[in-house]
């Protein structure tokens, strides 16, 4: 009865809820990444789902936080970003009102 109600409330007062899509929505192609000189995509995300490592200079896509507001595209100065929106309902669900 309990887990109920409290299943009731959590469905009316929920923001944000994430449904998470098996494959990244998220393509980067790495190929300018190390020549890349301020990484801007590893401080411009507002979830930090990109990390750089120094040692392998490789890329780590978090995808699975994404927010999809489309930061990343936008300030890669190589254009090396794609975003495709995942299926319908999966990824970030965002509820207004
Ligand atoms: S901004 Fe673009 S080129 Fe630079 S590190 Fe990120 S993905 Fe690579
Ligand atoms: S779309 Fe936004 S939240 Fe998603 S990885 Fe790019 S900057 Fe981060």
């Amino acid at each position: 009865m309990v887990k109920s109600i409290s299943r009731k409330i959590d469905e009316r007062i929920f923001v944000n809820r994430y449904n998470i899509h098996k494959e990244s929505h998220l393509h980067v192609d790495q190929s300018m990444c190390e020549k890349c000189e301020h990484k801007p995509c590893t401080y411009s995300c507002p979830v930090d789902n990109y990390v750089w490592d120094k040692e392998t200079k490789r890329l780590t896509v978090y995808y699975e936080g994404c927010v999809e507001c489309g930061a990343c595209v936008v300030v890669c100065p190589y254009h090396k970003i794609t975003l495709e929106y995942p299926p319908l309902g999966r990824g970030i669900n965002y509820r207004f009102g």
